[in-house]
């Protein structure tokens, strides 16, 4: 490879918002045929807000979202900012936490007023033995809506579920439609549940989806797809896709996303479209043509 082409290659993705950290990323690039995209941040914008709360009968709703958002505050995750948010624009206060633990990946155990609060999946409430049976079906619409919804539960009783909503970035169905053009397969990946994955991702047309996966997960399902021959780019925003980005044969970090995002990967895309995805390999073919 002649290193004034790889520099002109990179000099010209530059002009596009397209960093590469080195010039053998470009030579990487040029192999991929399976991208793998983290869901929130990356293929939606990433702000999610608050759609719904429904409580259980007798649960007062705004001592429901007092002991909720007071829980949630303690926590960085763009859901509970989410679920902060629209419980401050309700007017109401937010009370003292005691004790508070960020379950990663299921969500957070707090405990209020003497009260212990649990907000997350379904997974959290079985692990904690909550019995969620009554509002099951009401979470299977609002996930099939796409919407995230968060389980609740105070001093043991489940007491009601809120949901998110977070938006898909305007770019995300032409630029996955490219990628697909270009006969490389994409999937999505979440820790989000099942349902709302599955919602977004056909809304996008992405190839599969893999939903569930567990914050240290991210990293070993891109191991598999290259144990199976393929030659994997991720590309991610969060803390939570860092170990991917690094173990993938090409990292693309979201620009507007976490600094350790940035830093584990091998590209950054400054304008977090996705449409730099397929641009950036189409460059990576370019380059490779003038070389050879
Ligand atoms: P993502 O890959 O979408 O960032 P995470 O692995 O961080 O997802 O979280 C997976 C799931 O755990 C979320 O979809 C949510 O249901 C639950 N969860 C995580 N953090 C919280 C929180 N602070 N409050 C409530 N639920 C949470
Ligand atoms: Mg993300």
């Amino acid at each position: 490879a002649t290193p004034t082409s790889i520099m002109a290659g990179s000099g010209r993705a530059a002009e596009f918002g397209i960093l590469f950290k080195g010039g053998e990323h470009l030579e990487q690039t040029h192999h991929i045929d399976t991208v793998v995209v983290d869901k929130t941040g990356t293929v939606t914008n990433g702000k999610p807000e608050l759609t719904d709360v429904i409580v259980s009968d007798g649960i007062d709703e705004a001592e429901f979202l007092a002991l909720i958002g007071s829980s949630e505050k303690q926590s960085e995750h763009p859901l509970a900012e989410a679920i902060v948010q629209g419980i401050q624009q309700k007017n109401i206060a937010l009370l003292n936490v005691d004790k508070f633990e960020a379950i990663p990946g299921f969500g957070v155990k707090a405990i209020v007023q003497g009260k212990e609060i649990l907000v997350g999946t379904r997974k959290l409430m079985s692990k904690y033995d909550v019995n969620i049976s009554n509002d099951l079906s009401v979470m299977e619409k609002l996930e099939a809506n796409g919407k995230t919804a968060m389980l609740a539960s105070i001093d043991g009783q489940y007491a009601g579920l809120v949901a998110v909503a977070d938006t898909i970035k305007e770019t995300s169905k032409r630029a996955i439609k490219r990628l697909k053009d270009m006969n490389i397969e994409v999937i999505m990946m979440t820790g989000d549940n099942e349902r709302t994955a599955n919602a977004i991702g056909a809304e996008v047309g992405v190839n599969h989806v893999i939903a569930e996966v567990l914050p240290e997960g991210k990293a070993e399902e891109v191991k598999k797809l290259q144990a199976s021959g393929k030659k994997v780019a991720m590309v991610g925003d969060g803390i939570n896709d860092a170990p991917a980005l690094a173990v993938a044969n090409i990292g693309m970090a979201i620009g507007t996303g976490t600094d350790v995002a940035m830093e584990a990967a091998d590209i950054t895309l400054i304008r977090g479209d996705l449409n730099s995805i397929a641009d950036a390999i189409i460059m990576s073919h370019k380059t490779m043509r003038n070389i050879k």
